[in-house]
């Protein structure tokens, strides 16, 4: 094993020397513990102590240098959840003469990203906090190639998904359980730790309820690009790649990239759709679509993404397998079916991923809400939802409940409770929400990713006054169109202006097709008015306001 990481890549002696002589270097970004990676040379780690090291020495460099802040709460996350008290990472301190009392040091000589995965069985969480975070992390830097070895320090097994976490590069991931095999003592020549949290969309309810992040920073372009390299390392190649490589006539390939088809994605253990066989007939006729079923359980991943990859419609039950919708192309519609009882707007999770500007995905949401059709399952173990532990009258009022009250992660009994009942879906009711809910019919032929280049600011902006009588002015404002609006097509382009008396805390806001315009109502005498332009395309792309005018009539 040893052997394997050395293979002759590295001068072991001169590596030593490095480490006894200079030491270890970091150096961070982020003022906070909560957005901070840190990048290291010779960053060592203790199998026997299960710690990280620092060898000081004269030469040494720890940036931020915290003190003891370091341990209020941490150095930083070392997973994609923001603050949680499990996911910490720190080091420990050593001078670096206490090497020569050590094990001979083995050298890792791959450039290594250090981190822990959430929930590794769980697939949202694959994707949500590892996939996605560990993707974006490694184009923050470039030494973070198809070559470097990623580290997983958060102690579980490989988990059902460890392949999808081999495709973020050619070198086989390392559990933390493996780097005993390594030796006492492992030193990553050249490491960075921790994950961008720059993708992540959603938090999971440990300090407030669950919901969309507040500040969320990425957009369906991030999301899709990652998809697409996901798809090609999987080999699989989009519906219309695969038809223009097929056999057949240019017509033959015509219809097999028009066809339409809705894929069901069905739980076989928990929280199932009980007339699936009818919900499945029911879309096929209401659509005139082919409905396909598939399953975490019965098919291989590659294949599951390669079916919805060209899906119109995507239906199923709340639940972590909806993460596969960033497969979905532009323009298709994900359905997401919810149990009695569990409000739909309380668990957003595939919601907001679906409405990230630019995923250009349609979202609509049904919730069973008769009684009748849902089987619960007291009965089972708590964590899939059961209740038979609880005291008699706390079952009782679970089991009265019409809503599960808002609540934070993860054991509370209530919400277990009723996520996990399986479900009779009512097809008339369902077919009611889609009518609704669907603008548009999912269509992916006009779907092109939407134009997201924004206005620049508008050019050499004036103002000329005029006073017409004692109690009437006129204010005339004009600018030049964006310098970068000559190299695009847009469909419409209109001006916003703002003007605001000198003094006052509001302002009047106007939105104007033409570059120039002559206000006189509301514009009084001997008045100095502040007046901001700004450019927008395409009815939401705003730009930046120009440098405000000071008009004085
Ligand atoms: N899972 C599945 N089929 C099932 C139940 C679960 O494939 O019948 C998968 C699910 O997609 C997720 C994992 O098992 O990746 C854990 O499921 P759980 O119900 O615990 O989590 P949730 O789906 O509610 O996030």
């Amino acid at each position: 094993r040893s052997q394997e990481l050395s293979e002759a890549r590295i001068d072991y002696h001169a590596a030593l020397l490095a480490l006894q002589e200079h030491g270890t270097r970091m150096v961070c970004t982020g003022k906070m513990h909560t957005d901070r990676i840190c990048r290291f040379d010779y960053l060592c780690y203790s199998s026997e102590a299960e710690e990280f090291v620092f060898f000081y020495s004269n030469s040494s460099v720890m940036l931020p240098n915290l003190g003891p802040r370091r341990f209020q709460p941490a150095l930083l996350d070392l997973s994609s959840v923001e603050d949680h008290n499990t996911q910490y990472f720190n080091f420990l301190e050593l001078p670096a003469g206490a090497l020569k009392f050590m094990p001979k040091p083995v050298f890792v000589p791959d450039v290594t990203l250090i981190l822990n995965r959430f929930n590794p069985d769980n697939l949202m969480h694959v994707f949500h906090d590892d996939l996605l975070p560990a993707f974006y992390t490694m184009k923050q830097y470039l030494d973070l190639d198809d070559e470097a070895r990623l580290v997983f320090m958060e102690g579980w097994g490989e988990g059902p998904y460890f392949d999808l976490y081999r495709l973020l590069s050619s070198k086989q991931p390392l559990l933390k359980e493996q780097l005993k095999n390594f030796g006492k003592l492992m030193c990553f020549t050249k490491s960075y730790v921790g994950l961008s949290k720059m993708t992540t969309w959603y938090q999971y309810g440990f300090v407030q309820p669950q919901g969309p992040k507040a500040n969320i920073l990425v957009s369906g372009n991030e999301v899709r690009q990652f998809a697409k390299i996901m798809m090609e390392k999987m080999n699989i190649t989009g519906p219309e790649e695969a038809a223009k490589e097929g056999e057949g006539t240019e017509e033959e390939k015509e219809k097999e990239t028009r066809e339409d088809y809705i894929v069901v994605f069905s739980r076989s253990t928990t929280r199932l759709i009980l007339n699936e066989a009818e919900l499945i007939m029911a879309l096929a006729q209401e659509f005139q679509m082919r409905v396909f079923t598939v399953s975490l359980e019965e098919q291989s991943f590659a294949s599951i993404v390669q079916v919805i990859s060209g899906a119109s419609m995507l239906f199923s039950m709340h639940g972590a397998q909806l993460v596969t919708s960033l497969f979905l192309p532009r323009g298709a519609a994900v359905v997401e079916l919810f149990p009695y009882a569990v409000n739909p707007e309380q668990y957003s999770p595939y919601k907001t991923l679906a409405s990230l500007p630019g995923m250009d995905l349609q979202y609509v949401s049904w919730r069973n809400t008769m009684e009748e059709n849902t089987v619960t399952h007291p009965d089972r173990p708590w964590d899939q939802g059961g209740i038979v532990h609880l005291e008699k009258e706390e079952q009782e009022r679970i089991q009265a409940s019409k809503d599960v009250p808002r609540h934070l992660c993860c054991r509370n009994p209530e919400w277990l409770f009723r996520i996990y009942q399986d479900t009779l879906v009512d097809i008339p009711s369902l077919l009611e929400v889609l009518k609704e809910g669907l603008k548009t019919r999912p269509n992916l032929k006009k779907s092109k990713a939407a134009s997201t280049v924004h206005p620049g600011r508008v050019r050499e902006p004036q103002c000329q006054t005029s006073v017409q009588a004692t109690n009437e002015a006129k204010l005339t404002v004009s600018w030049q169109i964006p310098w970068n609006l000559k190299f695009l097509k847009v469909r419409e382009v209109k001006y916003e202006v703002w003007i605001q008396e000198q003094g006052e805390n509001t302002y009047m806001p106007y939105i104007l097709p033409q570059q120039n315009y002559t206000f006189s109502e509301n514009i009084k005498p001997f008045t100095t008015y502040l007046v901001w332009v700004r450019c927008i395309f395409n009815k939401n792309l705003l730009g930046p306001f120009a440098d405000v005018l000071m008009c004085r009539t």
